[in-house]
């Protein structure tokens, strides 16, 4: 009867023996590494992975952290650090030092001071590591292009024996660069690897062999797991209608959330209507991860958004206006102070900058400037349930 053989093999953090399909990736990043890993020191490496949600960028990246490890025969340490956790220099650093095994002060520090302080005690004890900054447009948005320097200086920092640190930075496109200050921008010149969002094809195989590991053999057949792939791989035939696709999280996220409709059904195996609804339930281009760590007021905001979309089914769009009469109604409900009118605003701005959003001005045959909103790649009731849990974990 049981599904699952081994369901952690499905979970997001899950690393895979194998990584189909990127290759070429995890040899640049050895290659552009290559020196700072056998000669520690000797120079100071700066690379930078770009690619769509679900390109395999993060799980690539903790490939080469263990690869890293291996190959300076633990000379070199890889310090991993999710910028959708940590928004500002200071809690990268204190990341950066705890994964060190540093003593980091609580509090009372500047950033400045604590990159003083990690600078020497990695030179006192003798440490290297490369540093990965994944999403680190979230830095960006949220701490400003100063933030970035920060964390580059700790790198141009010649201690002791030589540079300390190298730093590969991880985002969604090449966009980010712009918005650095001019120095940064250009030392971290071309060293771009690129990660093209997976065909359909490909997505199958990622699928096949994640089943292998994560289901019993006769939970699903080979049709099933194509079905997913019909839903979340790049038809090379059509780019343009798969602009939101290519992405291999969604398509194990559906994999997963069918195998649980199978087991909550007491279904010997996955049948279509497993994945029918599954895909019904799956958040596509955002993540439960990027939700979680907005504010407790966007959170809020995100929830009035949703609710008031959900009541007005003829219309796509509601306006900024009504999303703030829904969002004071919500405040009261959760016993909050509303937000001012500005600061919601910047809250609508920062979330359709990370794509949870949509936003466009008044159109045709309406009067006046208004912004509207909308949301219309993720299915409502899927993401009223995850943002009002979120919001009562919250609350505590
Ligand atoms: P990104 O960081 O680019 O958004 P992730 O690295 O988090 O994407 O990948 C999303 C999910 O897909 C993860 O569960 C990851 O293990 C899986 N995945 C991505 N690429 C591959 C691959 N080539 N082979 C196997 N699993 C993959
Ligand atoms: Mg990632």
């Amino acid at each position: 009867m049981a599904i699952f053989k081994n369901e952690g093999a499905l979970t997001p953090d899950y690393v895979p023996d194998k990584l189909p399909f990127r290759d070429d990736q995890l040899k640049l990043l050895q290659t552009y590494f290559d020196s700072f890993i056998r000669m520690p020191g000797s120079i100071y490496v700066k690379a930078v992975m770009v690619g769509r949600s679900g390109s395999g960028k993060t799980v690539t990246s903790k490939k080469f952290g263990s690869y890293v490890r291996v190959a300076s025969k633990g000379r070199v340490e890889f310090v991993h650090v999710s910028c959708a956790l940590h928004r500002t220099s200071f809690s990268v650093l204190k990341t950066i030092g705890l994964a060190l095994g540093l003593p980091v002060p609580r509090r009372g520090f500047s950033s400045e001071e604590l990159l003083e302080l990690i600078l020497d005690d990695v030179t006192t004890k003798d440490k290297y590591a490369i540093i990965a900054l994944d999403d680190v447009f979230y830095l960006l948005n949220y701490s400003g292009p100063d933030a970035i320097d920060a964390l580059v200086r700790l790198g141009e920092e010649y201690s002791g024996k030589g540079y300390r640190f190298s730093l590969l930075l991880i985002s969604q496109s090449e966009s980010f660069m712009d918005q650095l200050n001019r120095g940064v921008k250009s030392s971290l010149g071309g060293a771009v690897i690129e990660f093209p969002p997976y065909t359909k094809d490909q997505i199958f195989e990622i699928l096949l062999n994640r089943a292998r590991e994560a289901l019993k053999d006769s939970a699903y057949t080979e049709e099933i797991l194509e079905m997913i792939s019909d839903v979340a791989g790049v038809d090379p035939e059509d780019q343009a209608k798969s602009a939101m696709r290519g992405d291999a999280r969604y398509a194990l996220d559906i994999l997963w959330r069918a195998s649980k409709l199978a087991e909550l059904n007491a279904s010997p195996r996955i049948m279509p209507s497993h994945v029918r609804e599954a895909v019904m339930q799956t958040l596509h281009g955002v993540r439960e991860d990027e939700l979680i760590g907005l504010s407790l007021h966007e959170k809020l905001l995100l929830l009035a958004i949703v609710n008031r979309l959900m009541r007005s089914s003829d219309t796509p769009y509601i306006s900024i206006g009504d999303a703030e009469d829904e969002y004071e109604m919500i405040c009261e409900q959760y016993g909050q102070e509303p937000r001012k009118h500005t600061q919601l605003w910047d809250y609508v701005k920062d979330m359709a900058s990370r794509g949870i959003l949509e936003t466009r001005l008044s159109g045709k045959g309406m009067r006046g400037r208004t912004t509207f909103i909308s949301i219309p790649t993720e299915p409502l009731e899927t993401m009223k349930q995850a943002v009002e849990s979120m919001v009562k974990r919250d609350l505590g």
